[in-house]
Order: structure tokens, then C-alpha cells, then sequence
């Protein structure tokens, strides 16, 4: 049997292995992690490790790729980061058990389960996510268990159970076994066995965990995909940690709807977090995040990918942000004081996790120190605020009555923890003397024999007159006496030579060595001590992690707060005036994140309007005047809004949006093997069936992407539906390039144009950035490949070719007068045999020589050329 021939270490990892098939298991061989087989060529190939072997029976070598214990915590990282999962199988004693050293896997890294703070984001959460389905519903739960947040959710349909999880971006996601649709949903998909995801089973591990016999009080008790997603992430968290998880003390259950819903191509669009290109500063996020803690930054990301729908909450954010806003001096102070702030939210969740080092302690305490000075800062010292009763200040007091400095805590500490202890408990000192009476006794009754050992050298320099003589230490001989060679002679009777060096001898006495016991059993008592009794600490600080929080949280709130208002003052923004109308006014609107990539004096600013009677405004303009910067604007400035954040304009009234919906340009789309017009038809769909008359639809150049009249006719109809259904009417702005679409505005009341301001002067054209009302009459293509650097000659003939077009085919500016809703055919002169042929080809499987001799043919043919 093959099993016989392996020796028993190459057993215990197989054994070990089979347990966590999915895994790259580190098994610890003295001061390395090893991998083996697969696995070593995965590490040695993802982290440019050198692949070795090992001898394994007969002929037969096993691959091996190592990295040194120290170091491990980064190569991890690295794995995780390219979606794999580690298992460490740790030596977990120090003797061996039949010529084996026992090892056991200790703990399970997954994306969504590390908490080493070089393995995360500071500034933003690290969600571990599951879904479960049934039918077309879905359970979705969600943990951090850095910051010990745990929600779940049931979710009606796919598009809203993707929007959340766009929103959600995260690190890993949990399915069953046998579902298989969910898997682009995030980078590392973890699939678990479909009984994990069943009900029973999922309560049972819920309710046990929280010791709680019923789910009501986390209202989910009768929501059951919500339960089995809840406990499906309960269970992988026990499974991954190996133990216990005390800092998911609570459940939340949600519902999305409070909430503007935002698409994924919404998101990307809108460059929310990050930018198209991907990178943090062109992002709305990147413009705003000014924070200064840790948990401000998350609060703030938290906040821009989930807009509000509550106008109370939102209007009690924005007096935050005016408060901060009209008192400068405050907003400083305040920034000052939490700038730097150690992050209080994980650090606790640390140390009810039982994962807390010293150090952490004591940057708890610090952050806890900072607590009254800032509470001090915020209080009315102002007499004559006391009067006035909408001194602003006011608005801070919901804050201050949340800042609690849990002096219990922050004393706890402060007598506890020495200072500057050592981040390990291999050392000693971490408690301070005077904590624990028995950590006191051990230390005095060592004293002495270490107050012996402090004096030798001076005594034996003494007693032996070797000016040169030295008391030292090291692992292997414990304390020693060192004499230099030349001096060597000169050793007392009593010494006992141990090492020989090539320019000195070490010595030991008896004595020394009795002393050397003393100290070191007491050392070892000591460190034994220190590390119960700081366990015990850890212990009373986590009663007090309810506190910490609510104070953590009330922290980051207040970041938020004085940065909104720090960005607004830096860059001009006003409160925007919200309500529940669907219309909206925005004077002097700028591009939060282009105005500051143009330098913001060339900017131009932009009006925009919508009321009840104005509800689609078609913009039509040259490629390249600033459409799609506009449309962008006016979705960031609501969005702004939506999330408590002043916006980049003179004035703004807007009336809050449910969503949302973009749909801009699909040059990148590409990539991805999708054909573009296919994609955008698909996002059109969406917006069609699911916007409603309080949306914001931001639609850029609809029907781009296939032949221009099947485009024409389609942006043509949207526009139509928009307008005329029932449920419909959103707030739209629809950019394009088919002037034709300009005739609508004649037969539909809401519907509007306006274009982009163009200066001719001679034969230059200058865009002017600006949106004003009326259709535009050119299209200034050709302009644009002028300043693309097209050749001087090329635009000279295009021009020709142009007016050549033009005078010949009347058609391409249609009369507005020609279209009718229920008779869009009319685009076409019914008679032209033209037309005949152009019904009859098939663009799709044209090749694009085919179609440019179909155009020679037709011009030889009926331009008689
Ligand atoms: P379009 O959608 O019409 O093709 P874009 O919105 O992409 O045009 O704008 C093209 C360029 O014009 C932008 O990259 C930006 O540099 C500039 N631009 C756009 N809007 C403005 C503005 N309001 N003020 C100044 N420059 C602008």
C-alpha cells in the first residue's frame, strides 16, 4: 500500500493536507514554513520563491518551496492578496510524540478573515460576504470581523443583490456548493458545502454562537435566507479562526431600501471610489478623503457608496458639516486633536478577539487620552451661545453626548500597562510594578539575586585587578565571566573556564550559576505572570468594548464631519437645499474631480435645471465640448448631496434621487469580449424597466454603438418612453451626437435642448464648455480631428468632402417637423432605392472592406461619381 512507504512526517502533512485541499498549507519545519508538491509550486511561482525538492522513498522527490517564520506574515499577504487561501500548520508542542513533532493547522488566512493590520486597508472595511438563493431571492450577510460589523440582509432579485455587492466590494464571497452564477461577483469565491447554508443548521450556529434562543432580536427570525446566510458566515469564521470570534458580539438585519441604489456601471461610471483608470485620487473619494483617522476613512468610503434617502439624516449630517464649516478655528482645533488618532474600532476589536498585544493596549489608551480634549473643544464656552438658540454648535451635541472617554478603561491601562512595553511576551516589563502584587513578589525575591549579578563585574575587577574584565550573557552559557587572553593567567582558582574565544576566555563560578537559576526561574515566572495577568486586563477592557465603539464610531463621524467641511471651505462648495421634490436647481455647478485636474480658475462652470414640466434635456454638441463632463457633474453634485456632503456650485436644490442610472460611453467594454452595442442595450434595458420618476438618468450617447439610423431610432424611442410613461418622466440628460434628436423637443413638452457653447473665430472653432439652451446645428467632427493632429491635408479634403455631403443628401439634417412618434420610419424618403439595399444588408456580418465598396458602388451608382 502506497500509505506504508511514506515516512510518518510526510504523513502528517498529507493528513494535514487533506484537510484543507483548497488551501496552500505552511507547515512549519523549525524556522521555516514549508509548502510541498502543488502547493510549493504555486508558492515558489506566485512569490519567486526557489522550488527545491526533497528526497521522498525510492527514486521519488517532492517538490518544496520554503519561507522563514519571521518573514511569513508577508508572504501571506501576497498569496491572499492573489485570491489564495493559507493554512498554517503550526509544531503545537515542543515535544515529540513517537519521534514526531505534533503539528496542527492554527489558523486558516482567507481574504475575508485576516486581521493582521499589515495584511488591511486602514481606510477602508474588509468585508467577508455569503449569498445564498432561492429562486430569485437571495440571502446576503456580510462581517468585518476587524471591526466586528455583522449584517444580513434578503434581497428580492439579482440586479439589487449585485448592486449591493458592488457596494459592498468584497474581499471574499461564500456560495454553496452547486451555485455557480455567482462567481464574478468577487475575486476570491469561496464555495462551502450546501448544508452549511442550511437553515437548521445556520440557526443552530447563530443562536449558539450568541447564546440566544430565538433570532427575533436580531430581527431575522423570520426572515430564513437571511438566517442561513448570517450562519453560513458564522460558521466559515469559527472555521477559519480556529476558535472563538468574541468580536462579532451583535447582528444586524437591514433592508437596502432606505438607501439610493447604484449599479455596478454606476459606480465605475461615476468614478466613485476609484477612477476608470483605476487609481484612488481621480476618484470622488480621492477629492473628498481628507479624513485623519483611520475610522473616518472608512466612515467616509461607507458613506459615498451608499447614498441616503432620508432627508432628516441627511439634513442633520449637513448642519455637522456647517457647524464645522462657519467656525474655522473649531474645524482646525478638532482636526488637530484627531489627527493621528490610533484606530480605536480595531484596536478593540483586537482585544475582544483575544488577539491583543501590549501595544495595543496602549494605543487604546492614547486614542482614550485625546477623548476629553475634544469633548473640551466642542462644549459651549461661549456665553452668549447659550442664548442664542441656533448657535449651530447645537448640532454637535448629538456627538458629544456619545464621546465617552471610559475613564474605567483608560485608568485600567494606565496602571496596568508599563510604558514603552515590549510588543512580545517573550520579553518582560510589560506590566507596570505595582499592578500585581504576586507579579511584585517574584520580582523582589529575584531582585537580590539580580542586584548580585549587577555588582560582579565591579566586584571581580576588584578582586582580580583586571581593569578589562566583563559580565555577560548569552543563550547557550547563561551568565559569564570574560577575561582577555592576555589577561587569562590572571583568573581566580575558583573560575571554571566554559568557552575560549580567539582573543578572550569566559569563565562561570558556582555561585554565579546559583544566582543564574534564581533569576531565571524567576524570569520564567514573570513572563508567566505577566502574560496571565495581562490576559485578565485584556479581559476588563473588552467588558468595556460596547463604550469603545460607540466611541470609535462618534470619532469617525466627527472626521467625516470636519473634513466635509474642511474640502468645502478649501474648495468653494455650498449646502445643498434637499427635499423630497423630484426637481432639481443647481447655479454654477462644477466637476468635483476634473475642476481640479484643469486647475479650477479654466473650468467653466454649468446651470442645470429640472421641474415638473422639464424633465428630458437632450444635449447635443461637438465630441470633445464637455457633454459628458456635464452629465457626470450633475449625477456627483446629487450624489454629493445625498451622502451630507456640500457640492461644487453657488446654489443647489435637489430633490433627493431613489438612483441614480448611467449610461456612458463602453469603449472599455471591449476587453472583456462583449460586443459594446450588446452591453449598452443590456444597460438600457435595466434603466428602462427599473427607473422611476424620482431618478436621475444620466444617458451619453445612446446607440454609439451600432449603425447610425438603427442608433438614431433607438435613442429616439428611449427618449419617447421616457416621456411618455406613466411611472416615468425621470430627471434624464441625454448627450449625443445625432442632432436629429433635436426635433423631439417640438413634439414632446418635457422634453428640452441645449448644447454646448461654440466660438467660431475665422476658420478655428473654440469650445466653450458651456451649456446653453437650443439644439446645435454642426457636429464639429472635423474640428476635432484637427486638434487631434490628423494632417493638415486630410482635414482640407474632409472639409470638402463635407460640404460635398452635405449639398448632396439633404436627409442627414431631418426636418423635425418629419418625425412623429407612432412613424419613426419617416426618418428615411420612402422612395430612395437606396434605402431598399441598406434594408436588405446585413451590417453585422459586413467586413468593413464590404462596406466600403457597397459606399463606392452607391455613390458610382446614384451620385452618378
Ligand atoms: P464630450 O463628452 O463632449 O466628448 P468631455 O466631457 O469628455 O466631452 O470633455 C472633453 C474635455 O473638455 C475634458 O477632458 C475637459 O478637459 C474639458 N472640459 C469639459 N468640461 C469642461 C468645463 N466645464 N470647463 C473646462 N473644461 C472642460
Amino acid at each position: 500500500m502506497a500509505k506504508s512507504k511514506v515516512t510518518p512526517s510526510r504523513q502528517q502533512y498529507l493528513d494535514i493536507k487533506a484537510q484543507y485541499p483548497d488551501a496552500i498549507v505552511f507547515f512549519r519545519l523549525g524556522d521555516f514554513y514549508e509548502t510541498f508538491d502543488d502547493d510549493a509550486e504555486t508558492a515558489a511561482r506566485e512569490l519567486d520563491l526557489v522550488l527545491t525538492s526533497r528526497p521522498q522513498g525510492k527514486n521519488q522527490r517532492t517538490p518544496m518551496a520554503g519561507v522563514p517564520h519571521h518573514a511569513a506574515e508577508g508572504y501571506i499577504a501576497r498569496l491572499i492578496a492573489k485570491g489564495y487561501k493559507v493554512a498554517l500548520a503550526e509544531q503545537i508542542s515542543t515535544e515529540t510524540v513517537k519521534g514526531l513533532m505534533p503539528r496542527e493547522v492554527v489558523r486558516v488566512f482567507t481574504a475575508g478573515t485576516v486581521i493582521e493590520p499589515g495584511m488591511l486597508e486602514a481606510g477602508r472595511n474588509n468585508y467577508l460576504t455569503a449569498v445564498i438563493r432561492d429562486g430569485d431571492q437571495y440571502g446576503l450577510a456580510y462581517a468585518d470581523i476587524t471591526t466586528g460589523e455583522f449584517a444580513t440582509t434578503q434581497i428580492n432579485g439579482r440586479r439589487p443583490l449585485t448592486e449591493e455587492l458592488a457596494r459592498l466590494a468584497p474581499a471574499e464571497l461564500l456560495v454553496a456548493d452547486n451555485e455557480h452564477t455567482l462567481h464574478d461577483q468577487s475575486k476570491t469565491v469561496t464555495p462551502l458545502p450546501n448544508w452549511r447554508f442550511e437553515e437548521g443548521n445556520a440557526r443552530q450556529t447563530l443562536r449558539r454562537h450568541f447564546g440566544v434562543s430565538t433570532l427575533s432580536g436580531f430581527g431575522c427570525e423570520n426572515k430564513p435566507l437571511a438566517v442561513r446566510a448570517a450562519g453560513a458566515i458564522l460558521y466559515y469564521l469559527q472555521e477559519t479562526q480556529r476558535g472563538a470570534i468574541d468580536q462579532v458580539q451583535r447582528l444586524a438585519t437591514y433592508s437596502t431600501e432606505g438607501y439610493m441604489a447604484l449599479d455596478t456601471a454606476t459606480r465605475h461610471n461615476l468614478e466613485l471610489t476609484e477612477s476608470i483608470g483605476g487609481d484612488k485620487s481621480g476618484s470622488l473619494l480621492g477629492v473628498l478623503n481628507k479624513t485623519v483617522t483611520p475610522m473616518g476613512a472608512r466612515l467616509l468610503r461607507q458613506r459615498v457608496t451608499r447614498p441616503l434617502l432620508n432627508l432628516d439624516e441627511l439634513n442633520q449630517r449637513l448642519d455637522q458639516v456647517e457647524t464645522f464649516g462657519n467656525d474655522g478655528l473649531l474645524r482646525a482645533d478638532i482636526r488637530a486633536a484627531l489627527k493621528g488618532l490610533p484606530d480605536l474600532e480595531r484596536l478593540a476589536n483586537r482585544v475582544l478577539s483575544g488577539k491583543a498585544i501590549p501595544r495595543d493596549l496602549e494605543n487604546i489608551r492614547l486614542a482614550l487620552e485625546t477623548v476629553p480634549e475634544i469633548s473640551e473643544k466642542l462644549k459651549i464656552d461661549d456665553p452668549r451661545s447659550k442664548i442664542d438658540a441656533h448657535n449651530p454648535i447645537i448640532n454637535l451635541q448629538s456627538l458629544i453626548i456619545n464621546l465617552d472617554p471610559c475613564p474605567e478603561t483608560h485608568d485600567l491601562i494606565s496602571r496596568a500597562i508599563a510604558d514603552n512595553a515590549p510588543t512580545n511576551f517573550n520579553k518582560m516589563g510589560v506590566i507596570r510594578p505595582g499592578f500585581s502584587a504576586e507579579l511584585d513578589g517574584v520580582m523582589n525575591s529575584s531582585a537580590h539575586a539580580r542586584e548580585w549579578v549587577a555588582q560582579l563585574e565591579p566586584r571581580e575587577r576588584e578582586r582580580t585587578g583586571i581593569q578589562s574584565l566583563k559580565v555577560g550573557f548569552n543563550k547557550v552559557f547563561g551568565y559569564y565571566i570574560e577575561i582577555s587572553r592576555a589577561n587569562s593567567h590572571l583568573a581566580p582558582d575558583d573560575y571554571i573556564r566554559k568557552q575560549t574565544l580567539t582573543n578572550a576566555e569566559r569563565y562561570i563560578t558556582p555561585e554565579l550559576k546559583e544566582y543564574e537559576t534564581l533569576i531565571l526561574n524567576a524570569e520564567e515566572r514573570i513572563l508567566e505572570i505577566e502574560r496571565r495577568v495581562f490576559i485578565e486586563i485584556c479581559q476588563q477592557v473588552a467588558q468595556f468594548t460596547p463604550q469603545l465603539l460607540q466611541t470609535a464610531v462618534t470619532l469617525a463621524r466627527l472626521d467625516v464631519a470636519a473634513t466635509l467641511a474642511e474640502v468645502a471651505a478649501n474648495f468653494d462648495y455650498v449646502r445643498p437645499v434637499l427635499s423630497d421634490e423630484s426637481g432639481m436647481m443647481v447655479e454654477n455647478g462644477r466637476h468635483p474631480v476634473v475642476e481640479h485636474s484643469l486647475n479650477r480658475e479654466r473650468f467653466v462652470p454649468n446651470h442645470s435645471q429640472f421641474d415638473s414640466n422639464d424633465r428630458i434635456q437632450i444635449i447635443t454638441g461637438p465630441n470633445m465640448s464637455g457633454k459628458s463632463t456635464f452629465l457626470r457633474q450633475v449625477a456627483l453634485i446629487t450624489l454629493m448631496a445625498q451622502i451630507g456632503s456640500f457640492v461644487p456650485a453657488t446654489k443647489a436644490e435637489i430633490g433627493l434621487a431613489d438612483r441614480i442610472f448611467t449610461r456612458i460611453g463602453a469603449h472599455d467594454e471591449l476587453h472583456h469580449g462583449r460586443s459594446t452595442f450588446m452591453v449598452e442595450m443590456v444597460e438600457t434595458a435595466e434603466i428602462l424597466n427599473h427607473a422611476t420618476h424620482r431618478s436621475l438618468l444620466i444617458l451619453d450617447e445612446i446607440g454609439r454603438g451600432t449603425s447610425t439610423y438603427d442608433g438614431l431610432s433607438i435613442a429616439w424611442a428611449v427618449i419617447e418612453f421616457l416621456h411618455n410613461h406613466p411611472r416615468l418622466k425621470p430627471r434624464t440628460l441625454f448627450a449625443t451626437h445625432y442632432h436629429e434628436l433635436v426635433g423631439l423637443a417640438d413634439m414632446l413638452p418635457m422634453v428640452t435642448n441645449y448644447n454646448v457653447a461654440v466660438a467660431e473665430e475665422g476658420d478655428d472653432v473654440v469650445f466653450l464648455h458651456q451649456i446653453v439652451p437650443g439644439g446645435a446645428d454642426r457636429s464639429y467632427g472635423i474640428h476635432v480631428a484637427q486638434l487631434a493632429g490628423l494632417p493638415r491635408d486630410v482635414i482640407n479634403r474632409a472639409n470638402e468632402i463635407l460640404e460635398e455631403l452635405e449639398r448632396h443628401a439633404p436627409t442627414t439634417s431631418v426636418e423635425p417637423s418629419r418625425f412623429t412618434p407612432s412613424q419613426q420610419m419617416a426618418l428615411f424618403p420612402e422612395t430612395s432605392p437606396i434605402l431598399e439595399e441598406l434594408a436588405d444588408l446585413d451590417v453585422n456580418t459586413l467586413t468593413p472592406l464590404e462596406a466600403i465598396n457597397k459606399l463606392y458602388e452607391w455613390k458610382r451608382r446614384y451620385a452618378g461619381k
